[in-house]
């Protein structure tokens, strides 16, 4: 099995979960003792949340390069960068390094195209909801159609991840803002919903949905065990 390397702490909540899930996706497939070789530079979200919202995209830019050369440098086979938000300079980021890049979009399209579904919607920070390096992947290899949520919904669901999800907080009324959302979505002709957000698993469940719902997260860590098992062998 391939070394997996990862980008975390944005925020951490999430790439906690990231952790457990290759973790515990390496034991079900290889059994006993096995776990997953895996390599995590985990930054301070601080510095990168401030930079997101200053708009410094270059800043971030070569923020994640020099994390992601830090892991290809700790020995990593494969990237995972554990946000969707900050794929937005993946092309940059892969450009720097000579491991492969494993983008959050192509498993969780895959999936998706892959139940025959074309409508999906589409929750994330402001910056995925609104900028289009994800919505354009999903169109483009995968040809689903993205729709987001109107701008109070988008800002109340930016809200939730910076100022709760991102410090741990899980509160009951944001899952109802959240639940009140996905309908809105379901009824615009949304056949399933995208959790764009690493930490929205956190506080959303399929329970909270009439439609389905594809975690990035969880997605995006059982591709990266695949990925490592697929070459190199274990
Ligand atoms: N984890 C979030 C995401 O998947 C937001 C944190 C970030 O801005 O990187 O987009």
């Amino acid at each position: 099995m391939r070394t997996i390397g990862l980008i975390g702490g944005m925020s951490w909540e999430s790439s906690a979960h990231y952790y457990r899930l290759i973790n515990e996706e390496a034991r079900r497939r290889l059994g006993g003792t096995h776990s997953a070789a895996s390599v995590m530079v985990s930054v301070d979200f601080a510095d990168i949340e401030a930079l997101q919202h200053a708009g410094d995209w270059d800043a971030l830019t070569e923020r994640m390069i020099t994390a992601a050369r830090q892991v290809e440098s700790g020995g990593a086979q494969l990237l995972v960068i554990c946000t969707n938000t900050m794929h937005r300079m993946a092309d940059a980021v892969q450009a720097a390094i000579t491991i492969p890049l494993l983008h959050i979009a192509d498993p969780v399209g895959r999936a998706i195209a892959g139940q025959g579904i074309g409508s999906v919607g589409l929750l994330g920070t402001a910056f995925t909801m609104e900028q289009p390096f994800l919505r354009d992947r999903l169109h483009d290899h995968f040809g689903l159609d993205v729709i987001t949520p109107d701008a109070d919904d988008r800002r109340e669901i930016h809200r939730i991840i910076y100022d709760e999800l991102v410090r741990g907080i899980i509160a009951a009324p944001s899952r109802d803002i959240y639940r009140a959302i996905i309908q809105r979505l379901a009824d615009r002709g949304a056949q399933a919903i995208i959790l764009g957000c690493t930490e929205i698993m956190l506080l959303v469940s399929q329970q909270d949905s009439p439609v389905p719902l594809f975690d990035t997260t969880t997605l995006h860590a059982l591709a990266a065990v695949e990925a490592a098992l697929a070459e190199g062998g274990a």
